[in-house]
């Protein structure tokens, strides 16, 4: 975009009336990384993980960190309100550090996301600094094990940076939610050990959240290996989620939370090797979409046009990865 007349965005706002509440601007496509300028532009709308990073005292330049606080930077102080830059340092860092994304294949923006906010909490924590990243990401839950025998409740805790959902045709996000946290039974090959009997007995176990973090990030398995192809496929049920989620699957004292979706990744095509992914998120209350270098205001209904379509298998226009942000 660098012509000299209004960008798309712009037009958009001035079709509207509005002045542009502050800067879009798209990612450079060099090397199919549409995969993480998705997951950049929806970590950039998190407010928060924006403001922690672009004040954040860097010790080593040598780091992921260091090339995506001096992106954010650029980016904050742009001088003009549109156009594109471009995501090369962090990228180069990236692909030093992890051979996977050493390539000009495409990926699966999910691994990227994942990795990515490993790699900056430890980066953080490798330089003395608390860390903003599982402050603001890090989740809690609880899996409880009752023993069928001497009904012994056990109860193991463990963090996650993400929740990973299956999904079914015409489901949502609630009843995923749900499902992932089901009883089930453990029982043949699969029995539990005991301490209490002190063998191995039929329990019953369920995964309740019992710490919900702030920024809850849902992603949904839509990529399945396929035997017969060999090859992921995707998975382009419809599944709905809510501009506001209440999570439904929480240990009863738990505290209560009201988040608020503010930034989706789509991906379209028929499978993370053979596809595209681009951002949606919101900014200001309005909804953006940042496909790579191209920059566009959307309606708040083109949501619901994203959730997937009646078919199994397809190329449609899906969300996978949700950020929802804890409103209080
Ligand atoms: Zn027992």
């Amino acid at each position: 975009m660098g012509g000299t007349g209004p960008s798309k965005i712009e037009k958009d706002f001035e079709q509207c009336g509005e002045e542009l509440p502050e800067r879009y601007l798209g990612f450079e496509n060099k090397d199919n990384i549409c995969y993480a300028n998705s997951v950049l532009q929806a970590l950039y709308f998190c407010q928060d993980f924006r403001k922690y990073l672009i004040n954040q005292k860097i010790a080593s330049r040598d780091t992921v960190m260091s090339q995506l606080q001096e992106l954010y930077i650029t980016m904050i102080t742009s001088k003009r309100k549109t156009g594109v830059m471009s995501t090369k340092n962090v990228m180069s860092k990236c692909k030093v550090l992890n051979e996977l994304f050493d390539n000009d294949d495409h990926h699966d923006s999910h691994e990227f996301l994942i990795w990515l906010i490993n790699r900056l909490d430890e980066e953080l924590k490798a330089q003395g600094s608390q860390s903003w990243v599982q402050q603001l990401f890090e989740g809690k839950f609880t899996t409880q094990t009752k023993c069928l025998c001497c009904q012994n409740v056990t109860h193991r805790d463990e963090v996650f940076m993400d929740l990973s959902l299956d999904v079914k045709q015409n489901c949502s996000i609630l009843s995923s939610l749900k499902r992932y946290s089901e009883i089930e039974t453990l029982s043949g090959a699969d029995k539990f050990y005991c301490e209490t009997c002190a063998c191995k007995q039929e329990a019953q176990t369920r995964t309740l959240i019992k710490d919900p973090p702030n920024i809850l990030i849902c992603h949904l398995k839509r990529f399945k290996y396929s035997d017969e192809l060999r090859r992921y496929t995707k998975l382009s049920y419809r599944v709905a989620f809510p501009s506001q989620l209440r999570l439904n699957n929480t240990v009863d004292n738990c505290p209560e939370k009201l988040y608020e979706l503010f930034a989706c990744i789509v991906h379209l095509g028929p499978g993370f090797q053979y596809g595209h992914y681009m951002a949606i998120v919101k900014s200001h209350g309005h909804w953006i979409r940042f496909d790579d270098d191209y920059v566009e205001k959307v309606d708040e209904a083109l949501i619901q046009h994203i959730f997937g379509s009646s078919k199994e298998i397809g190329s449609v226009p899906c969300g996978y990865i949700l950020f929802y942000r804890a409103t209080f």
